[in-house]
């Protein structure tokens, strides 16, 4: 059996960028994310903020590059939602979604048992 390329190939056309939504003050991208392939994709993002779990074993991130696993929690803001608190374990792991008013609380309750352990 024998392959053979089609005569004329045709790059499909490229797509218009989107216009730009009003990013987030705390957006770490800022443009607008004209970028993004639909709009549903526009989404604000903000600083990640990552927690060492210092009593993890090490685990490998890249060739030979070893860490302790860490939680991950940034701010996030799909188009036409509220933001939210978005935080995972590991570098696949399960995220849970916070709104605003559960961060808030979940914040206060981790505070309040610091310190307690403290005295
Ligand atoms: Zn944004």
């Amino acid at each position: 059996m024998t392959l053979t390329a089609p005569a004329t190939t045709t790059a499909p056309a490229a797509a218009p960028g989107l216009p730009a939504v009003t990013c987030a003050p705390w957006c770490v991208d800022g443009t607008g994310h004209t970028d993004a392939r639909f709009p549903e994709d526009q989404v604000c993002r903000g600083t990640t903020v990552e927690v060492e779990l210092t009593r993890r074993p090490l685990v490998e991130v890249a060739d030979d590059e070893w860490r302790r696993e860490t939680v991950h929690l940034y701010l996030q803001r799909r188009p036409g939602h509220t933001p939210v608190v978005e935080m995972y374990r590991g570098e696949l792991g399960e995220s849970v979604t916070f709104t605003l008013d559960e961060a808030d609380a979940l914040g206060l309750a981790l505070g309040h048992a610091v310190q307690q352990a403290k005295g």
